[in-house]
């Protein structure tokens, strides 16, 4: 046997038997006719003192084993007041399964700084590291709560392409490769798919999806993949319907990490509220007023005003959230904003494209977007326009323009940043940090 306890799960009426414990070697303390040997597993660390005395050959073993060498050791489980866990492992055999390499190219709990790209880079060692396993454990807890919210407000789970024939947004950069004999891309989002889903029947889809943007700008907050938490609504009566959801669904998902991932939380250093509903909602007019005020009189500063019809960049952002924050805001939606930079599917505030404004909106948490969601163009016609508006050819989306000329009904969505959500819910001071295999400007590789 291999295992027959995690560290966690012995308690005291293991007292006196025999049990197997395995994980890596976190460290070896010799001393004189003592040996402690601190293991770490999936759910903790065990202690397993070797007597030189009663097991001299095990004693010898321990001071000949690698850090971080894979092991499982059997003994007799004492309580004791002496051992800082309460109770040690008394080993009659230490199996050494693999034995690390040395030395390692990072340190695992030293407390010497290593720096991200050395992590990155190590990421298999790296993830050892409790701190930042509680990452990927509460990002698990993320993804969970926001399938059982959508799956119990009725949304379908779907899968949908990543092979595109046309570029999906407009705007940013897109992959582009070779399709056989044709041209294709790397799906920035399911944006399309989702819409044309809107056409069949199924009411409301959401899709955990991929997205690639070939952004070339190397910044703490973009990646060139990334993954996403899409939903899209049909018969909705205008976006208000669509934010409503999404209040819904963060809330289900900051209190499920607030409930159910206190030990992840404490190891990476932050607290995560229970959110106060409902959440803000400011119009871009009057976000960009308080912005420019800010930017006059507080510390952070913009080089000039924001006029109508910019984007909300990243310093105005953080102005914004500095601003709301004070006011006891962390979320909050920025609403009605103008056309222009949006995508072509998003739809005017009236029923042209005469308007200025249009029905999109974003959400941002402590100054940072997390997502953004409007509701669409639903009229095949005006859709037209709005591909022309931004562009691009409408000859270019035959087959979804197609999916809106049979009964379109009125429907809106958002698409949520995984790795935006983390970084923004812990603190991270990097998005880096909340994915496994980062994909930026330099990096491809592990
Ligand atoms: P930003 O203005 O922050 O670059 P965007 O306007 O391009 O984002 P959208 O196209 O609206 O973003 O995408 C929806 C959400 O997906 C964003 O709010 C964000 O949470 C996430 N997202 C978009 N692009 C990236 C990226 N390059 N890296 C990480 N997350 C992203």
């Amino acid at each position: 046997m291999i295992r027959t306890r995690y560290a966690s799960e012995v308690n005291e009426a293991d007292d006196g038997t025999t049990q197997t414990i395995a994980g890596w070697l976190q460290d070896v303390r010799l001393m004189g006719n003592l040996a402690f040997l601190v293991i770490r597993d999936r759910t903790g660390i065990a202690q397993a003192t070797v007597l030189k005395k009663k097991v001299p050959e095990l004693h010898e073993l321990a001071g000949q084993i690698q850090r971080e060498s894979a092991v499982s050791i059997t003994g007799t489980v004492q309580m004791s007041d002496k051992a800082k866990l309460g109770w040690e492992i008394l080993p009659d055999n230490i199996q050494v399964l693999n034995e690390s390499e040395a030395p390692l190219p990072m340190g695992v709990v030293d407390r010497v700084g290593v720096d991200l790209d050395t992590r990155l880079d190590n990421r298999f060692l790296d993830v050892r590291r409790p701190e930042v396993a509680a990452i990927f454990k509460i990002r698990h807890e993320v993804i969970h709560a926001a399938g059982e919210y959508l799956r119990d407000k009725g949304f379908l789970e779907i899968h949908t392409s990543c092979i595109n024939a046309a570029s999906s947004e407009g705007g940013t950069e897109v992959y582009k490769f070779q399709y056989f004999e044709k041209e294709a891309f790397l799906a920035q989002s399911p944006q399309l798919y989702k819409q044309m889903m809107m056409a069949t029947g199924f009411d409301r889809v959401f899709e955990f999806a991929r997205y690639f943007r070939a952004e070339k700008h190397n910044t703490t907050r973009h990646l060139n993949e990334s993954t996403a938490i899409d939903f899209e609504m049909a018969w909705i009566q205008n976006e208000e319907d669509v934010m409503k959801v999404i209040e819904g669904l963060m809330n289900a998902i900051w209190t499920a990490v607030h409930e159910k991932r206190q030990e992840e939380l404490a190891l990476v250093g932050a607290e995560v509220p229970i959110p106060k509903l409902p959440f803000l909602r400011i119009t871009y007019t009057d976000a960009i007023e308080k912005i420019n005020k800010a930017s006059l009189n507080g510390d952070r500063k913009l080089d000039k005003p924001l006029e109508f019809g910019d984007d909300i960049g990243t310093e105005a952002e953080r102005i914004l959230g500095d601003v709301l924050m004070k006011e006891g805001h962390d979320f909050y939606f920025i609403t009605k904003w103008p056309l222009a930079p949006k995508p072509f599917y998003v739809h005017p505030e009236g029923k042209d494209m005469g308007s200025k404004l249009c029905r999109g909106f974003d959400l941002d948490y402590r100054g940072v977007e997390l997502l953004s969601g409007a509701q669409r163009i639903h009229e095949p016609e005006l859709l037209k326009e709005g591909i022309k508006r931004v562009g691009l050819d409408p000859t270019d989306f035959e087959g979804y323009l197609t999916s809106f000329r049979y009964g379109m009904p009125p429907h809106g969505g958002c698409g949520i940043g995984i790795e935006r959500i983390l970084m923004q819910m812990l603190g991270l001071p990097n998005i880096r940090e909340a994915v496994l295999f980062p994909r930026d400007r330099t990096r491809l590789y592990p």
